[in-house]
């Protein structure tokens, strides 16, 4: 009888900070081989995935999943089980000043990346999975008093970011209900930890607050965002590429929910507790914290209802947001 082969995983955006965060997890803690295909855009980092790019499993690609032939190419030489999908333009207030980007990579970029997947699927015929990796952005805003999202909850976008992956979801769905394709779709709400670019909230306070520098918060800092850590997220997205059942989609969530103002304060008493000689002659980091005009269209609160994962396969988030936060705040001091 011959020996089963582990699942070959083709990963777009394994440069970034979620997908490097999951080519670890893959090459360290499972016996699957990963294709890795990324653009490099300015939000990669390379050297997230030193501990494993010389791993016999791992081979990396510099691709634009926008160039329809190398894509072409790619997928039918590395023969996937299952393409993970995370490649996107990720900054929602780039998305504000520059749309293009988004529209091209998270809208055209994924239209390829599907037609490929069925010209694929179609002479491969068995165990293929599209999993395609998105947002809770797509449902819009909250109110304090409304329920949190779940996976029938209407799609309401308010950002170009948003509407571009929410383009992005209605797509994969078609692509199944119309060809076939066998897709699962996970909507996950704000991740942090290592490795995360610093144009994002938790980083980019970290590194302003080291070099004493203001920490810009938008608005009146009372948006609400429902937090995960990349590594409990990661570890979804495997439990739902193996074990998912083909046309769900899965909302992913931390079930922490906290203002954006009381996040940074927390990191301001962290780094106080860490760092004993303050920069620029402050006692403590929330000394630094200045409140900056408001982000156009700024979504007031996201909360993720991730009910479903937790009952048909078993997930559930391992860190606390206070572990989680500690950890990438340590982190970030050390790197
Ligand atoms: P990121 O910005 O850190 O990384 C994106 C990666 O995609 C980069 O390595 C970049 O080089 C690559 N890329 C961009 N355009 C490309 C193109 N045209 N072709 C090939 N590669 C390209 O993003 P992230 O935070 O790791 O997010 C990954 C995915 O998860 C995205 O689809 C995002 O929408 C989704 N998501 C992110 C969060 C979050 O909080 N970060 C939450 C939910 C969902």
């Amino acid at each position: 009888m011959s020996k089963k082969q582990p699942l070959r995983f083709l990963i777009t955006g394994g440069c970034g900070f979620i997908g490097s965060a999951f080519v670890r997890f893959l090459i360290n803690k499972t016996n699957k081989i990963v294709f890795n295909l990324d653009k490099l855009t300015y939000a990669s980092n390379h050297n997230s995935l030193d501990q494993v790019k010389n791993s016999k499993r791992y081979k990396f690609f510099k691709c634009d999943i926008c160039n329809y032939s190398n894509l072409k190419k790619i997928i039918f030489q590395v023969k996937p089980d299952i393409i993970c999908h995370l490649a996107a333009e990720t900054h929602v207030d780039n998305s504000i000043h520059k749309p293009k980007d988004f529209i091209q990579t998270n809208i055209i970029g994924s239209f390829n990346l599907l037609e490929l997947a069925k010209e694929y699927y179609e002479k491969k015929k068995k165990n293929f999975i599209f999993h395609h990796i998105s947002t809770d952005e797509v449902y819009g805003e909250l109110n304090n008093r409304d329920k949190p999202f779940t996976e029938n909850s209407k799609y309401l976008p308010n950002s170009p970011y948003s509407a571009s992956k929410a383009s992005a979801d209605h797509l994969v769905r078609s692509w199944q209900r119309t060809y076939g394709l066998p897709i699962i779709i996970t909507n996950c709400s704000n991740n942090y930890g290592p490795y995360q670019n610093k144009e994002k909230l938790i980083p980019h306070m970290i590194d302003n607050a080291i070099r004493g520098i203001k920490l810009p918060v938008y608005g009146n800092g009372k948006q609400i965002r429902d937090w995960l850590y990349v590594d409990d997220h990661v570890r979804a997205l495997y439990k739902v590429a193996t074990k998912g059942k083909i046309g769900e989609t899965y909302n992913i969530g931390g079930n922490t929910q906290i203002k954006n103002i009381d996040m940074v304060k927390h990191i301001c008493r962290l780094l106080d507790i860490h760092i004993k000689v303050k920069p620029n002659g402050i006692k403590s980091f929330i000394e630094l914290i200045s409140f900056v005009e408001d982000r156009k269209g700024h979504d007031k609160r996201y909360a993720i209802d991730a009910s479903k994962i937790y009952k048909d396969l078993g997930w559930k988030p391992r860190e606390t947001i206070e572990s989680g936060i500690n950890k990438t705040v340590k982190w970030f001091l050390q790197n």
